[in-house]
């Protein structure tokens, strides 16, 4: 059994008595056939560490600055997210990209500075709904994924987590279908092949509990990156049983 991976995204939400809640919910469901994670806002990084301290839920962050500590007001260092018990990162989030100006240099540098510091970072790529009406789903993944190169050495890539997300897919209710999904890890899963090893590889945009188990299950998909449903617990919990079933069938 290859056991696939589900990551929860809160994004910019939550308040202290709606995590606990959720987190509690999240840690009294077993499920052993699925790794889980959640990804939360960094002022809760606390909360999430004491919550999930024991149990076999991994914590998570968002994001990180690229550079180790110093004046960058407003920032947070990888190894700030190592003292909170993080194991994993979100780098390059398309929300990032898009709002906040990384680009794939920066998402390159900020990869590189997760896994110094012994974070696992989950670097998501994905094209515009424009660059995919163009015609251009793998050039775009082709430049995202060889950005990468400039700072990683393919002993490094291989520690990845990779996270497909096609903007727009994300938060907008209408997932990729399997056959766009598939077609588009496969190619991932060649260009890691090529320069880095086996890496996990996840789909993120719009899963849902009735998507999820289909997408799951996919050849070259190992889990998800899940926004929106990871909010709810009862949504959460039932995509993570999407995720153990379909590790028992992979
Ligand atoms: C995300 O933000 O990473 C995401 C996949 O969001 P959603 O599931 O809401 O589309």
């Amino acid at each position: 059994m290859k056991r696939k991976l589900v990551v929860g995204n809160w994004k910019m939400n939550g308040d202290l008595v709606r995590n606990q809640a959720l987190l509690e919910q999240l840690v009294r469901h077993e499920l052993a056939a699925v790794e889980r994670a959640v990804c939360v806002p960094f002022p809760y990084l606390a909360q999430a560490q004491a919550a999930l301290a024991g149990t076999p839920v991994a914590l998570g962050a968002q994001n990180l600055c690229e550079f180790d500590d110093g004046a960058f007001t407003g920032e947070v260092s990888a190894r700030m997210l190592r003292e909170f018990g993080c194991r994993y990162v979100i780098v390059g989030h398309s929300e990032r990209r898009s709002l906040f100006g990384e680009d794939d240099a920066m998402v390159a540098r900020k990869t590189a500075k997760a896994l110094a510091a012994g974070l696992i970072p989950i670097v998501c790529v994905g094209e515009s709904l424009a660059e995919r009406e163009a015609g251009q789903v793998e050039a775009v993944l082709q430049r995202q994924l060889d950005a990468l190169r400039t700072e990683l050495t393919p002993a490094a890539l291989a520690e990845l987590v990779i996270a497909y997300e096609p903007v727009w897919a994300i938060g907008t209710g209408r997932a990729a279908s399997p056959e766009q999904v598939q077609a588009v890890l496969a190619f991932i899963r060649a260009w890691l092949g090529e320069h880095g090893g086996a890496v996990r590889i996840l789909y993120g945009g719009s899963v849902k509990p009735d998507t999820a188990r289909e997408l799951f299950s996919l050849p070259d998909a190992d889990g998800g990156l899940i926004g929106g449903a990871s909010l709810v617990a009862g949504q959460f919990i039932e995509i993570c049983e999407a995720g153990a079933s379909a590790s028992h069938s992979a």
